[in-house]
């Protein structure tokens, strides 16, 4: 069993599906040569994609091409089905960040043969997760950025407040579909600047107050 924890809280939760959503960044959606969604788009990991602060991404023998897409995570602590945008965020146990790992040469030809993202998306070490923070830390997730360096250098950064979907929406949409249950994760999307992570990176993903601050960070390498 995958677990993830809150800091500074000790009940930890068991993480039963990570939830990601594509595209729910217009500059991100262009760099990709896809179109702006009129809906979330979502696909699954399954929670052994999971690891954490410290630990190594292995790039599976059929990829030559892994790449690095930041994003900030919540962690859903009760469950639901249909929940409203108006009460989406009292779902929210946790904000943290996270690295939606890809294997970008899987994942073109699956969409070129119209097959499923799973193996692209969902390989061991894919799902790099920092520890959450409670919602008490994080007054208005929107106001919020991304940042992502590689070996020191700025590769990616982003603000919440340019989703496409905000959290709310995210939370209300995904529920009707897919029953939220505590533990689980969910990825809110990447901004522009997903680019190649190669054996030996170092990768520092952090979400950001507004006047650069840190929530929370997280390290994790290439192996
Ligand atoms: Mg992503």
């Amino acid at each position: 069993m995958t677990t993830v924890s809150i800091v500074s809280s000790s009940p930890s939760f068991t993480v039963s599906k990570i939830l990601c959503i594509g595209r729910n960044y217009a500059d991100h959606a262009k760099e990709m040569k896809a179109d702006i969604p009129r809906e979330p788009v979502f696909f699954l990991k399954p929670p052994s994609a999971i690891i954490g602060e410290g630990q190594l991404i292995r790039i599976p023998p059929i990829s030559q091409e892994l790449h690095h897409e930041v994003e900030m995570t919540l962690l859903i602590g009760k469950r639901g089905k249909n929940i409203p945008e108006s009460s989406s965020l009292g779902h929210i146990a946790g904000y943290g960040i996270g690295l939606d790992m890809t294997l970008r040469d899987v994942q073109a030809e699956a969409k070129k043969k119209g097959l499923p993202w799973s193996l692209a998306k969902g390989f061991d070490t894919s799902a790099p997760l920092s520890h959450f923070v409670p919602p008490s830390d994080v007054p208005d997730p929107s106001q919020l950025r991304v940042e992502l360096t590689v070996n020191g250098e700025l590769r990616q950064k982003g603000s919440l407040s340019d989703l496409l979907f905000p959290v709310e929406r995210l939370v209300s949409y995904l529920s009707q579909f897919v029953t939220l249950e505590a533990g689980d994760v969910i990825f809110t999307g990447t901004p522009e600047g997903v680019a190649r992570a190669t054996p030996g990176d170092k990768l520092q993903a952090s979400l950001l107050r507004p006047d650069g601050s840190r929530v929370v960070s997280l390290n994790v390498g290439v192996a």
